[in-house]
Formats: structure tokens, C-alpha cells, sequence
């Protein structure tokens, strides 16, 4: 067969339609740069709060970056799991946090039915440690009201989550932009964000006058935003998918504490991810080619679940992680919110922390924000 694509994801299949570039100066209200499912769930928030002067740009195509080549997953919760969130910054802001992602899931179930399968997710495990780390998981969603369940089946041994879903990225994206096209706002592709300053941007392809600024960059953030530098560390995941195969995995997977995750889709394909516990150093980087040590990793996990078929696709994009595992949505200079760093799981809480920008832009009305990224530790 020919060569996998490389840098092409399984999810490129549904094409979005090309938005112009910016060529000269011009004025906006709220100015978001980056189109990724964040930056469009800003777009689609200012346009339902009456906020029509609103601008939207993207150095590459939308959904170019993580947005448009990730696995697919909507779990509920931050990125770390519920209990250890918990014990981080108190039961009652994880409980709110929580109920926060499933009721977003629910929403995109509702708002883009077509491309989201409530289908629960599996959280299996193999070593002791990581069992005894699924069972302090369960018991504490329990305790907080949380739907989940022990599951023993032919995946494995862990939890199963019935409130998680799968969707289809770039789709969701794709009707996104036309929501948002269609109640006015303007989007602009190829036009890069050089110099970020209050009230104004320089681009690549003229300056936008804007009064609020909102940069949902997530694997760039610490290149916009050099302040943000000690915080953040940008990696690199990789991802293949395979031929078709028969239907064998209803629900998606992830094991070994997160760092692997696997999708089968509904026309049998499947979509794997991991490698980056094993070859973290050398993934710290922003760029986004594919790597044979990763790509072979990867390889190797398809094996171990029995997974044959060929490799029809090879893909990586960069994501922000930050040292305490809860994500970025600050303030960072006068009107100026820099948004990111969702720890390799913005999916849901992207799409979140996307519009409690707008609410904080708009009303100063940070309580999401805080909810979600207050250290208090710190
Ligand atoms: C391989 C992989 C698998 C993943 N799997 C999952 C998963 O299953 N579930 C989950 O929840 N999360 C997953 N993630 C994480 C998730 O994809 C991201 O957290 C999420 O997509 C971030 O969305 P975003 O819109 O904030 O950022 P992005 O989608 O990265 O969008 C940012 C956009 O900003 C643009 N941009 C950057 N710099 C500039 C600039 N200077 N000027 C203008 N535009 C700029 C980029 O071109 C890009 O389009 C995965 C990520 C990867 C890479």
C-alpha cells in the first residue's frame, strides 16, 4: 500500500471551506486569535451576547492546529483525575468543575449532534498502583454524585464513564465556522499574530485595532506570550490511525495513566495515541512533524491490543502543558487574555475556558476562570 500520510489526521477527510486573508488594517470590538474548537467557542460566544463586531484570525487553516488532529475524546474533569483535582484545589471546586464538562459535553451533544456519539469512555489499567489509583477515582466520583462504574470486560480492567462521548473534531469545527459566519462574525486564515499589544495587533497581514483581545493559541501560548515561559511546557503528541477492521471497541480507551489513548471509529478505522511518557524530552518542542521513535511506539501499542491493519495515517500537533495541571485563561496584559495549556485535554474544557474569556472580556466577570485556573498554592 502507499505510504501513510504524515501530518495528515483521520479527521482531514471533512474539508473546511477557505476563509480570505487579512490584507490591510482594520477595527474590531474583540479580536480572537487562534481558530481552534477555543478560539470558536469565543467567536460563538460573543455573537450570542448581542457582540457582532467581532474578528477571528488563524496563522494557518482553521482547525489547524490540536483542534483538527487529536483523538477525539470528551472526558469530563481537568486533565489530572478527580481525585487528585480534588485534593488540589478543594472538593467543592472540583465538583463545580466537573459538572461544568459534563454539562458542556451535553451541549455539544445537543448543538452539533451529528458529529458527537455519547458513547462513555473506559479508563482501564494493568499494574497495582495504577488499579489502586482507578479505585481512589471511582470512590471519590461517587462520593461527589458522579455517574461512573467498575468495568471488567473484554478491554481490560478498570472505570467506565458513561457520561464521556466521542466526536469528530474537524466536523465540529466545521459547523462551528458556519454558525459563526453565518451571525457575522469575520475570520480570517493565514494571518498570524506577530505583536500583541493592549488595543492592538500586529499581523502578517495588517494590524486589527481591538478593544478586547482573547488568544486561544494553546500549543504557542509561551511564543505570544514570552511572560507565560516558566509556566508552560509545549509538547508534541503523535497520533496514527489504521485501515478499517471489524467493530471490536465500543467506547474509547485511554490507559497507562492517560498517556495512551485509543478511538475506534464507526467505520472500524483506528485512532491511537501515546508515546509521550516514554519519549517526553525529545517532545518538547513546537514543531509538529511525526517521529519514528513515537510513530513506532505507537505501532507497538497497536500490536500489543492485537491490532494489525495498516497505518493509513500519521499525525502530531503541539499542545501547552503547565506544572500544576490546570489550564491557562489569564489576563495577561490589559484586555488581553491568553488561553491555553489545557494539559493535553481541551477538548471539552476549551471550549469552556473559550467563552468565560468573552464573560471576562466583556462583564469582567471572571468566576469561570477562576474556577477552572486559580493555583491555591499559590
Ligand atoms: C495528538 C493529540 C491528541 C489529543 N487528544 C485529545 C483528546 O482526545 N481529547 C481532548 O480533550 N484533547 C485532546 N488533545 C488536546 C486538544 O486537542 C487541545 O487541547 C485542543 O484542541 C486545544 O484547542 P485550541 O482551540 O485551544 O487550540 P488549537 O486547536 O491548537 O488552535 C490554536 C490555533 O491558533 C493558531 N495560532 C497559533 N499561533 C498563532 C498566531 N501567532 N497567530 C494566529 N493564529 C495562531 C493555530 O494555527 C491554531 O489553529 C489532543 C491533542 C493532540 C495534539
Amino acid at each position: 500500500m502507499d505510504q501513510p500520510s504524515t501530518n495528515g489526521s483521520i479527521w482531514g477527510r471533512v474539508p473546511i471551506d477557505p476563509q480570505p486573508t487579512l490584507e490591510s488594517d482594520i477595527r474590531a470590538k474583540i479580536l480572537v486569535i487562534g481558530a481552534g474548537g477555543s478560539g470558536l467557542a469565543a467567536v460563538d460566544e460573543a455573537l450570542s451576547l448581542g457582540e457582532k463586531d467581532i474578528v477571528c484570525i488563524d496563522a494557518g487553516r482553521i482547525a489547524s492546529g490540536a483542534a483538527g488532529k487529536n483523538g477525539g475524546l470528551l472526558l469530563a474533569g481537568l486533565a489530572d483525575p478527580y481525585h487528585t483535582v480534588s485534593k488540589f484545589i478543594g472538593r467543592e471546586r472540583a465538583r463545580q468543575a466537573y459538572d461544568m464538562t459534563e454539562r458542556e459535553i451535553d451541549r455539544m451533544l445537543v448543538e452539533t449532534h451529528d458529529c458527537v456519539r455519547r458513547t462513555g469512555s473506559l479508563r482501564i489499567e494493568t499494574t497495582p498502583p495504577l488499579l489502586d489509583d482507578c479505585r481512589a477515582h471511582m470512590q471519590a466520583l461517587i462520593d461527589d454524585g458522579f455517574h461512573v462504574d467498575r468495568y471488567e470486560g473484554p478491554e481490560g480492567t478498570g472505570l467506565l464513564l458513561p457520561n464521556d462521548a466521542v466526536f469528530h473534531p474537524v466536523e465540529h469545527c466545521k459547523q462551528k465556522v458556519a454558525q459563526v459566519l453565518q451571525g457575522g462574525a469575520m475570520l480570517f486564515e493565514h494571518t498570524k499574530a506577530r505583536e500583541i499589544e493592549s488595543g492592538r495587533v500586529v499581523t502578517s497581514g495588517g494590524t486589527i485595532h481591538c478593544e478586547h483581545i482573547i488568544a486561544a493559541v494553546d500549543g504557542k501560548l509561551d511564543l505570544l506570550f514570552p511572560e507565560l515561559k516558566e509556566e508552560i511546557t509545549p509538547y508534541r503528541l503523535q497520533m496514527a490511525a489504521t485501515e478499517q477492521a471489524p467493530l471490536r471497541f465500543r467506547r474509547p480507551i485511554y490507559w497507562n495513566d492517560g498517556y495512551n489513548y485509543l478511538q475506534q471509529l464507526e467505520d472500524g478505522s483506528f485512532a491511537v495515541g501515546g508515546g509521550r511518557d516514554e519519549h517526553g524530552a525529545a517532545e518538547i518542542t513546537h514543531c509538529d512533524d511525526t517521529t519514528e521513535p513515537v510513530q513506532d511506539h505507537i505501532r507497538g501499542l497497536l500490536s500489543e491490543l492485537g491490532i494489525d491493519q495498516e497505518i493509513t495515517h500519521r499525525w502530531a500537533a503541539v499542545v501547552s502543558y503547565t506544572k500544576n495541571g490546570l489550564p491557562i485563561a489569564r489576563e495577561v496584559r490589559h484586555k488581553v487574555i491568553a488561553l491555553g495549556a489545557y494539559c493535553g485535554t481541551g477538548n471539552v474544557m476549551g471550549r469552556i475556558l473559550g467563552r468565560a474569556a468573552v464573560h471576562a472580556s466583556l462583564r469582567r466577570d471572571f468566576s469561570t476562570i477562576d474556577l477552572f485556573t486559580k493555583d491555591p498554592s499559590s
